[in-house]
């Protein structure tokens, strides 16, 4: 089947879904991304992907490149046209194109540059990688200052991730300058204590908010599971009963080892399962 993608006001096939060698988010990473996943031809979450779209624009002083209603629009037409079912929806805006300039173009001078992209995504694939779990390796969080905020700046997450890959794990895990878990390449970082206590760091300029952490928090509230936001080290993580990771791409994502060693018994921990079997149901789910 013939991939389209949504470029500027037109669906394109995919060798022709091009954007201007000026483009700012080409140029300086001037831009933003969401991720939302589709599943069964419905979209999970897509309120809360739209409000941090809004955010992560109001914080660059980005004007939105369209209504949310027309957005939502474009990315159920996007992934009707690649028939996705199972999957993943992805959408950039930049800042536009204009001549190479540091300092932002007025507001009104350029036209923001939006992209839209579906792609099929095996749920057997996630659900049999969900039985073994992951492994993943710590190394020292070098991104900006503002990773609170979505932006393609990307650089530090494919290097920590390929760091990653070549020790055979599949996500990386940032520490801080205390020895603190801040959160994953992409992905938000969990651990359940040995007293069975859900963790994972508080929203801070240090970490994105994510979609997945949030519905996933209000699930596990629902359930009667504390959830402590507050950060921990790497030693904890180490010794902690458990251990997972939340992203739109793998929603609850069992973590099995960190650097080489095995946590809990080596298995995914037996919360972190019930908290992944339940997440769609506390998630908001629209049709297209
Ligand atoms: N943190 C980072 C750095 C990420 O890139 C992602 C995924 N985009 C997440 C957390 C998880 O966010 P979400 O649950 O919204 O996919």
């Amino acid at each position: 089947m013939n991939r389209i993608v949504y470029v500027n006001g037109s669906y394109k096939p995919y060798a022709d879904a091009t954007v201007h060698a000026e483009d700012r988010g080409f140029q300086f990473a001037d831009s933003v991304y969401e991720v939302i996943e589709v599943l069964g031809g419905k979209l999970v979450d897509a309120t809360r992907h739209l409000v941090r779209l809004e955010r992560s624009l109001n914080e660059l002083s980005m004007p939105p490149p369209m209504s949310n209603g027309a957005l939502l629009h474009v990315i159920s037409r996007t992934i009707k046209l690649n028939r996705v079912r199972d999957g993943l929806a992805y959408l950039q805006v930049t800042r536009g194109e204009g001549p190479r300039d540091f300092a932002f173009p007025s507001i009104g001078k350029v036209a923001p540059t939006l992209v839209v992209i579906a792609r099929s995504q095996s749920q057997a694939k996630i659900a049999a990688l969900a039985e073994t779990g992951i492994a993943v390796k710590t190394m020292p969080d070098i991104r900006w200052g503002r990773s609170d905020i979505k932006t393609v700046m990307l650089l530090p997450a494919c290097l920590a991730k390929d760091a990653a890959k070549r020790d055979g794990a599949k996500e990386a895990w940032f520490t801080d300058a205390a020895g603190n878990i801040t959160e994953g390449a992409s992905s938000n970082a969990w651990i359940v204590t040995q007293a069975g206590v859900l963790v994972t760091r508080q929203l801070d300029n240090r970490i994105l908010g994510g979609v997945t952490r949030a519905t996933l928090a209000d699930c596990a509230r629902a359930e009667g599971v504390a959830v402590e936001e507050r950060s921990f080290t790497r030693a904890e993580a180490l010794f902690a009963r458990e251990a997972f990771i939340t992203s739109a791409s793998n929603t609850v994502m069992p973590v099995t080892s960190i650097d080489g060693q095995t946590i809990g018994n080596g298995a995914p921990g037996l919360l972190t399962q019930r908290l992944r079997s339940l997440f769609h149901h506390s998630a908001e789910i629209s049709d297209l």
